[in-house]
């Protein structure tokens, strides 16, 4: 049977409820982070971790257990029986049961925390064939950097972009692609790497880190610049990153083929990057093991 974690404790899937007063119910008013387990580690925990409290801080909710994060987050792969597979964990805060008034309960309430894992199927055909996404109007609020349970502008675009068989939407935002959907979007000019610099128009992607990080020891020049959307079908290639994704090239945007239609040679040479990363850092744990 599912357990899930609410309020501190493992619950049967079908027994967890939450109060119609919680405001993450009646205003969205929470936060959330999703971590990537790859069967014996997960990718950038410190990270995730980190982003966690910042966005926890910038709603000002105190979560208790926010220091013991990863350790709910192993205990929930193992009451499920998930750690020897790849698996995602869902885990969400918010400010808690209270009658409804748009302040805040003074003084604070519990705040009401919730996860679950899942077991995880990579999409191996999107990352090998690559996928086409449509551009849409960045209709999103002004604080994008939080990673807040707050996704209406992100739903409701991402829904019009599947009516219309793309894989994501990209958005524009003053004339800017800032970001997609639920991904961070790259950019390739001749030999130059180029994203959106971290702002309050995007959430700062861990996998976003990874790559420029990867892309950094590598010596390719990367640039944290907007992309005009004008520019957009100049780019010699486009790709995606999330934690749930990594890297996925883009092979189209509003039914405009890129380049020659598949995978560009850098995108190939990030994934193939990434890929070294996961495999030294398996490499790293069996090594440990043996060791003990
Ligand atoms: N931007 C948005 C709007 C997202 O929802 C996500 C996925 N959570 C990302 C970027 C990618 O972030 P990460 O690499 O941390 O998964």
């Amino acid at each position: 049977m599912e357990k899930v974690y609410l309020n501190g404790k493992h619950v049967n899937r079908e027994d967890a409820s939450v109060s119609p007063d919680d405001r993450g119910f009646l205003f969205a008013d929470g936060v959330y982070e999703v971590v990537r387990w790859y069967g014996s580690f997960f990718l950038g925990m410190e990270e995730h971790h980190r982003r966690l409290i910042r966005s926890l801080r910038e709603m000002e909710i105190d979560w208790p257990e926010v220091e013991h994060f990863p350790e709910l987050c192993h205990s929930l792969l193992e009451v499920n029986g998930l750690s020897e597979n790849q698996a995602l964990v869902y885990f969400q805060i918010t400010r808690g049961a209270a009658r409804r008034t748009h302040q805040y309960p003074n003084p604070p309430v519990a705040p009401t925390s919730y996860a679950f894992a899942s077991a995880f199927n990579p999409d191996k055909e999107a990352r090998l064939k690559g996928v086409a996404i449509s551009t849409a109007p960045d209709i999103r609020w002004a604080r994008c950097d939080i990673k807040s349970v707050s996704l209406l502008g992100n739903t409701m675009s991402f829904q019009k972009a599947r009516e219309k068989g793309m894989y994501e939407c990209i958005f524009i935002r003053n004339g800017v692609i800032t970001e997609a959907s639920h991904s961070n979007v790259f950019f390739i000019k001749g030999s130059n790497l180029i994203t959106h610099p971290p702002s309050n128009h995007i959430l700062s992607g861990i996998t976003r880190g990874i790559i420029l990080e990867l892309a950094r020891k590598e010596g390719i020049r990367i640039i944290e610049d907007a992309v005009h959307a004008e520019e957009l079908l100049q780019m010699d290639e486009v790709f995606l990153t999330s934690t749930s994704s990594e890297v996925t090239p883009v092979i189209s945007i509003d039914g405009n083929q890129l380049g020659s239609g598949t995978p560009g040679e850098m995108t190939r040479r990030l994934i193939a990057l990434t890929e070294d990363k996961l495999a030294a850092i398996i490499a790293t744990i069996k090594n440990a093991n043996r060791i003990k």
